[in-house]
């Protein structure tokens, strides 16, 4: 396909010249397996034509694989880009990139234990992010990796109060590491959340229960007062279920294929 054919809404995006020093090329079950997340995540409600996931390269730990700039759903292998730190793309022939692939940028620098992101505006997530009384906080055994709190990054200030809300750089995305800090989670006001794994699986499973705690929390407040996790009951409910996150993938795999 030309790359003139890939410059299509070019207001929401980036087109880049390649940086050039191509290195190794990452494993073909490694593409393999983001292009399903992309699918799982548009099909479990995470993603819609927005929304994108990345994992680390793994042969080059300081480059990421991203799509080009297009919705998940219809994500190919051959549609797997390859990026730097800084977030030049270094094989896109001139295909158009994500304006926000500074945030899995920024994240795979500050974060050497992610190996995916998943940037995301999923519906359940966003009111949590406005409304600075009611944080999102784990309330289910299966969303324990939440941790105690999650971090809310307030773009305004780092970006005035007349900004588009969008990670459109390297310092946005290094303040949205930075508020991240050491979380699995991390929420962006009037955006979306941005979520990290030591898979892509892993990171899959918890944006995809990330979206559920945000629509049970929401439920149990129009209730009254919910009764959270523990630290305690987080941490160990977060390390129980990370065993069966293959037993959700297998069963979202076929849905996202059409199986069932
Ligand atoms: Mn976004």
């Amino acid at each position: 396909m030309s790359a003139s054919a890939h410059g299509e809404g070019k207001s929401f995006t980036s087109l880049v010249a390649d940086k050039g020093g191509r290195g190794e090329a990452p494993g073909a079950g490694l593409i393999e397996e983001l292009v399903l997340a992309n699918h799982i995540l548009f099909r479990e409600g995470v993603v819609d034509g927005f929304g994108h996931v990345s994992v680390r390269h793994d042969k080059r730990p300081d480059r990421f694989l991203l799509a080009r700039n297009m919705a998940p759903a219809l994500v190919g292998p051959d549609d797997i880009l390859e990026f730097d730190f800084d977030g030049n793309p270094v094989n896109s022939n001139g295909r158009a990139v994500y304006i926000e692939r500074f945030i899995h940028a920024e994240v795979f620098r500050a974060r050497p234990d992610a190996m995916a992101v998943i940037h995301s505006h999923s519906p359940a997530v966003v009111p949590f992010s406005l409304v600075k009384s009611s944080p999102l906080r784990p309330i289910c055994h299966m969303s324990g990796f939440l941790g105690e709190e999650v971090p809310n990054f307030e773009i305004r200030d780092h970006a005035g109060d007349s900004s588009d809300l969008l990670i459109t750089n390297s310092r946005l995305g290094a303040a949205l590491a930075k508020t991240l800090g050491g979380c699995n989670c991390a929420l962006m006001r009037g955006h979306g959340s941005t979520i990290v794994g030591p898979s892509i699986r892993e990171a899959v499973f918890r944006a995809v229960y990330t979206e559920v705690n945000a629509r049970l929390q929401s439920e149990a407040l129009r209730l009254g007062e919910p009764t959270y996790l523990t630290e305690g009951e987080a941490r160990v409910s977060a390390a129980n279920i990370a065993s069966q996150i293959n037993r959700a993938w297998d069963f979202w795999r076929m849905r996202a294929e059409g199986k069932l």
